[in-house]
């Protein structure tokens, strides 16, 4: 079959070499790609948001399938029009991603079907929010609406910050219409957990729990980045945690989902506060986050075209995914300065120095004069597995060690919680 990979980052890069795997997979294209993809599929310069274009591609070169890794295609209503085209796609409907699209969505369905998160108000005028704050006090979480890139959520620790943030968002429009409306929400206190799950709008099949690293720098200081670095299990998720996310949000929210007319197929994104009072969501993202989803492919041993096809057909029942019992881990390379400004164009050197158990999955780079670049803020994407945890982490930084570029900056505590919880 011939497959399509929408995205050009270290998610769609791991997606791209899972599917390889897949016996029934003779051609696979990714649109656009990036330096590292075009290795191991053909690139196609298309960006991922463009749709029109994508569904000419995949007509044109009769695309059997097509995994679509950002939230933007699918909240832009990608899926719909490739099923209203007769082609097969993974990823949910645009009425279904709005539990990314739309915070107030997402917070009002899981309101309304008891579904555990934190207390929250919603705000379409700044003056009201403001009043709100002085009200209710500091700490509170100030979220834009819309998609922000990961960017519109700011956790303010006093007044002050969240007055400031919520002029940032409503009044200098810095995410533009994504910031029509905020939510102010109580800020929960915890471990965060990232849970995977597969559905194909009734059965609901979990992947390994895992942990995304979100600040910039060591012990979790410093600015909120895309993620860097992430592993795969996270010991904080027990199986009674587990039992309780299942039965608690989970599946009431996929029933939830269905009843709204939103039915969900493809991959749903749980973004979990471990709180003393139980899990709580903090955020549902409508497809594969990344950087877990690189660690967590890595531990995937079933075929994900099987997976999918299952998804598609209803039947996620009828299949039994297994994962590998042993644990990986991630270690983003960024750029220097990320995530604030940074260069791009650096030489990376060493990429052909990483052997064993290590996969090193690309986000920003590109091809130059026969040199491999960097082209973003998150580079690469280093990811070890091994029997622990401990041996996982070892040889994620051990390969590290083999890679430089000028202005490289990385965190060298990735994976440290679970060994801490272990202890
Ligand atoms: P992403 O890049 O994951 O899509 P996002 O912009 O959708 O991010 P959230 O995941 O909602 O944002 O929030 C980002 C981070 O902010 C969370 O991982 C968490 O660390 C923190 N956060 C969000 N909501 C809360 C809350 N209610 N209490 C405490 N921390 C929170």
């Amino acid at each position: 079959m011939k497959v399509l990979v929408v995205g050009g980052g270290g998610r769609e890069h791991a997606l791209v070499w899972k599917l390889k795997q897949s016996p029934r997979v003779k051609e696979i294209y990714c649109a656009p790609g990036n330096a590292g993809i075009a290795g191991d599929a053909v690139c196609v310069g298309i960006s991922a948001e463009d749709i029109p274009s994508l569904l000419a591609f995949a007509r044109d070169k009769g695309i059997d399938l097509t995994v679509v890794g950002p939230e933007a295609p699918l909240c832009a209503g990608l899926t719909d029009q490739f099923e209203q085209a007769g082609l097969k796609v993974f990823g949910p409907s645009r009425a279904a991603a709005e539990i990314e699209g739309s915070k107030v969505v997402a917070k009002d369905i899981m309101a309304k079907y008891n579904i555990p998160t934190a207390g929250y108000a919603v705000f379409t005028e700044p003056a009201a929010a403001v009043s709100y704050i002085d009200r209710t006090g500091a700490p509170c979480v100030v979220k834009a609406e819309g998609l922000a890139a990961g960017k519109g959520v700011i956790v303010a620790l006093d007044k002050q910050t969240a007055v400031n943030a919520v002029n940032s968002i409503m009044v200098d429009k810095d995410f533009g219409t994504a910031g029509d409306r905020i939510v102010v929400e109580e800020c929960l206190l915890g471990e965060e957990v990232s849970i995977l799950a597969f559905t194909d709008g009734y059965n609901v099949v979990p992947m390994v729990s895992s942990q995304d690293h979100k600040r910039a720098f060591d012990n979790d200081q410093g600015p909120n980045t895309g993620g860097m670095g992430a592993y795969a299990p996270a010991p904080v998720y027990t199986p009674e945690l587990h039992k309780q996310v299942m039965d608690e949000i989970l599946v009431p929210m996929i029933r939830a989902l269905d009843a709204e007319g939103r039915t969900y197929r493809g991959v749903i994104y749980a973004g979990l506060m471990v709180t003393e009072q139980g899990p709580k969501v903090l955020e549902f993202n409508a497809r594969f986050g990344d950087p877990e989803t690189q660690p967590v492919l890595a531990l995937l041993d079933t075929d994900l075209v099987e997976i999918i096809d299952a998804v598609l057909a209803g039947r996620l029942n009828k299949i039994e995914i297994r994962w590998k019992k042993q644990a990986s881990v991630c270690v983003v390379l960024a750029s220097g300065g990320y995530p604030g400004a940074y260069e791009k164009g650096k030489v990376i050197s060493g990429l052909d120095r990483v052997a064993g158990n290590v996969v090193v999955f690309h986000a920003g780079t590109a091809a130059k004069e026969g040199k491999i670049v960097t082209a973003g803020g998150r580079v690469l994407g280093v990811t070890a597995t091994g029997p622990d945890i401990l041996q996982a982490i070892e040889s994620a930084y051990k390969a590290v060690d083999n890679i430089s570029f000028e202005g490289m900056q990385y965190r060298r505590d990735i994976g440290y919680k679970a060994i801490e919880r272990i202890k």
